[in-house]
């Protein structure tokens, strides 16, 4: 098979083949203190100010693998997403220590629920790399670790008597810092509640630990099918060749793969570059899905776009980037109220039934509606349901 040969991120001189490929090694070898990101980087006065200060903002960490993405340059992208700065300290326009009102939506901790058909489960509060621009800053990186089990246990209690809950998101923190043996204990406990179709798994370990994916793990995620991975590269110079391999282990498994993106300011906020990164994941047959508007989480002024800049690219982006590698510009409303999707508007005009679109290139028709009534569909939704209900239950367990 034809493959695309993506750059390699090589381990630098002094650290073994053998130590980058694994990913304890890549974890236990994190760097977090200002020393240790001294030994790869000349810090800049704005950098050291936030080290000196590193107690009051987020949790600094990066893997070894992540941190050598980055160039030298103060002001490279990747360097953006993992390095603090001395803007993290200065109080911005918005300034919100939980921006979708999690706490007030958390029933019971480590669940999120806020949609009536899917609840988040924060199975841990551990990330390899906390981005800067975190938007659970009230949560992630307070060294709580993996959930306690007593907090299993009344979660899963909270999923097992909701028959509305169809899908589960695992989320943290990033579920993939788990060992193999945790997660599966986790999503077998799942899969024995009938009601639960799909299991969701939200984690940044593609990007920044792809040596985190391998046999044994994704021959784990297909046992307990239908898992979706919600993985989340920002920038093109994240598809490395580990991240690519890393990516098809998922899906030659047959375990779909999408991948939420933020904008970034500084780090993404063009389209060529939104363009060029959907067109690498989706050869690697991952859908681009959310194109996020960043939250106002606590020092995020200078990583933030402004929403006007980030429905111009999306606009710049539709007609020349095939559907399927399209995301979908959703911003987060603030204090729970869920996301909400920003498109463009194409309508010019509207009279009575007659309504008038303008397409991307500029070409404009008149679209009638039918002066028929619509009248109620022929098929019976109900049966569908009740069809469903019985398919689901009488589902052989996998396991
Ligand atoms: C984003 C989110 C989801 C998932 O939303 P989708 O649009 O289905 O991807 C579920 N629960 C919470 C609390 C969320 O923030
Ligand atoms: S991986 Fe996700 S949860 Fe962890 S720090 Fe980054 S954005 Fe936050």
């Amino acid at each position: 098979m034809a493959r695309l040969i993506f750059k390699k991120n090589p381990p630098p001189e002094s650290i073994s083949a053998e130590n980058w490929s694994s990913w304890r090694w890549q974890i236990q070898n994190s760097y977090r203190s200002q020393a240790d990101f001294e030994r790869i980087f000349c810090l800049t006065e704005s950098e050291k100010l936030a080290f000196s200060q590193g107690g009051e903002i987020f949790n600094i960490r990066t893997t070894p693998y992540y941190a050598n993405l980055c160039s030298q340059a103060s002001e490279d992208p990747i360097r953006r997403i993992l390095m603090p700065r001395k803007e993290e300290l200065s109080t911005g326009a918005q300034q919100m220590h939980d921006p979708l009102g999690e706490k007030a939506n958390s029933p019971v901790p480590r669940i999120i629920h806020r949609y009536s058909d899917r609840v988040l489960l924060l199975v841990t509060d551990v990330c390899s790399v906390y981005c800067r621009y975190c938007t659970r800053k009230h949560f992630t990186g307070q060294d709580q670790a993996f959930i306690k089990e007593s907090e299993l246990i009344s979660a899963l209690n909270y999923i097992r008597t909701r028959p509305g809950i169809r899908e589960v998101i695992l989320s943290g923190g990033d579920p993939l810092t788990l060992s193999d043996s945790r997660l599966e204990s986790i999503l077998a406990e799942l899969r024995q509640i009938k009601h639960v179709e799909i299991i969701r798994l939200g984690t940044r370990m593609p990007v920044v630990c792809p040596q985190r994916i391998d046999e044994s793990l994704v021959k784990l995620l297909r046992q307990m099918k239908p898992v979706y991975v919600m993985t989340h590269f920002n920038h093109p110079r994240e598809v490395t060749e580990e991240a690519a391999i890393a990516l098809e282990l998922f899906v030659d498994h047959g375990i779909p793969v999408l991948n939420q993106m933020v904008l970034l300011n500084g780090v993404n906020n063009h389209p060529a570059i939104v363009q060029a990164l959907s067109r690498r994941l989706l050869y690697l047959r991952v859908k681009p899905y959310y194109m996020f508007q960043c939250d106002p989480s606590l020092g995020t002024d200078h990583l933030r776009t402004s929403v006007e800049e980030s429905m111009q690219i999306q606009r710049a982006l539709w007609g020349h980037l095939s559907g399927i590698a399209l995301p979908n510009l959703s911003l987060d409303i603030p204090n729970g109220g869920g996301k909400t999707v920003l498109v463009p508007n194409f309508q010019t005009s509207h009279h009575g039934p007659i309504r008038s679109y303008k397409g991307w290139d500029g070409v404009e028709a008149n679209y009638v509606s039918p002066a028929i009534e619509a009248s109620i569909s022929p098929l019976d939704a109900e049966d569908y349901v009740e069809e469903w209900q019985e398919i689901l239950s009488a589902r052989s367990t996998q396991l």
